[in-house]
């Protein structure tokens, strides 16, 4: 995760926007309500996750924020500027899920064709080039044809591109998607060290262990609202509590029974189950959810004065992929 320092003037900034599309067909017309009000900020410095489901109103919000599409309410605004207004799009660079580059191209002559949509000039072009190849690693490989370039590798490009008038603040839509683990972990790499550098990264992602690593807030979007938003550990604190999971060693079934009944009955508030499963001599998995500190403590002298071996203790923190199943109403294991 970036330790850039994050400004605290939001950059992108979205107040109760909704989106209504409407659609006809032969039987009438419909209407779907693709965002109901939904309100969040990304500030400079920040790598901001934009997390979802299908059909939750990821693609619509980042199309209010590109100004393709207006929104039926509320407004968005990119550095105080209207989304969609000449100067908020000049500040943004974009790299759609699927970036289709004519494959006659070389990396460095796509730079020059996208250089050129943004009127720069060719040897403002070649400078900025040199740099940006450098940056996604593709310094040796820019005079290939871009037929033999892996998905990693265009996915590197579309990134160069998004980049190639040197916007302050990026919008990546699923920036690894289909990318094998070392295309991901390459393309990770070069988001951390955009960040470093000082851009603003606004990522749209259903990978969540990407999301967890690279991102300093997120925001869980389902069903057009925002269920939660704020640093990965604010999410997680705002749904459960911490989980205990613990191996104990009995010296017979008989005294495991007893031990596990009276533990469930004894501590109703945070015994959640036991796994009576035996591993070796008498072992029984004890999985608890507790509170706090000084309960985990009470729990292990509960155990201690009745003779129970503690063999292991681990103490679970919630991923986010339990925040984020609990947050869009899906249940998880132990949230
Ligand atoms: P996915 O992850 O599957 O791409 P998403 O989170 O990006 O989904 P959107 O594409 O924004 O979701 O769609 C949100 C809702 O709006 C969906 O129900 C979708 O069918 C609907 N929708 C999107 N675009 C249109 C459109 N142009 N006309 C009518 N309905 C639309």
């Amino acid at each position: 995760m970036s330790t850039t320092p994050v400004s605290s003037a939001p950059i992108v900034n979205v107040e109760s926007v909704g989106k209504c599309y409407g659609s006809w067909s032969l039987r009438g017309s419909q209407k779907v309500h693709a965002l109901k009000g939904v309100t969040l900020q990304a500030r400079a410095g920040e790598v901001f996750g934009l997390l979802g489901p299908n059909g939750a109103g990821k693609t619509t919000l980042i199309k209010i924020l590109l100004g393709v599409v207006r929104p039926t309410s509320g407004k968005a605004s990119l550095f105080g500027e209207a989304a969609g207004s000449p100067l908020a799009r000049s500040r943004i660079g974009y790299l759609p899920e699927t970036l289709r580059v004519d494959r006659h191209h070389t990396a460095r002559s796509a730079l020059k064709f996208y250089g050129r949509l943004s009127s720069m000039g060719n040897r403002q072009i070649e400078k900025r080039s040199d740099e940006l190849l450098e940056l996604v690693g593709l310094r040796g490989r820019d005079r290939e044809s871009l037929k033999r370039f892996s998905k990693g590798m265009n996915q590197r490009l579309g990134l160069a591109q998004a980049l190639i008038h040197d916007p302050d603040l990026l919008v990546l839509d699923e920036p690894t998607d289909g990318l094998d683990p070392v295309g991901r972990s390459e393309v990770r790499k070069v988001i951390e060290r955009l960040s470093e550098s000082g851009k603003t990264i606004f990522l749209n992602s259903h990978i969540l262990q990407e999301v967890e690593v690279v991102c300093t807030r997120v925001a869980i979007l389902a069903d057009g609202e925002i269920r939660g938003a704020g640093t990965i550990d604010e999410l997680a604190g705002g749904v459960t509590s911490d989980a205990v999971s613990m191996d104990l060693v009995f010296d017979d079934q008989e005294s495991a029974d007893r031990f596990l009944n009276e533990a469930l009955e004894t501590h109703t508030d945070y015994c959640l189950k036991c796994e009576a499963s035996m591993h070796g001599r008498g072992t029984h998995r004890l999985i608890a959810k507790i509170p706090e500190q000084a309960a985990v403590d009470q729990f292990v002298d509960f155990l201690r004065a009745r003779g129970v071996s503690i063999v292991g203790l681990e103490i679970k923190r919630p991923s986010l992929e339990d925040t984020f199943m609990k947050l869009v109403g899906i249940p998880g294991d132990l949230v």
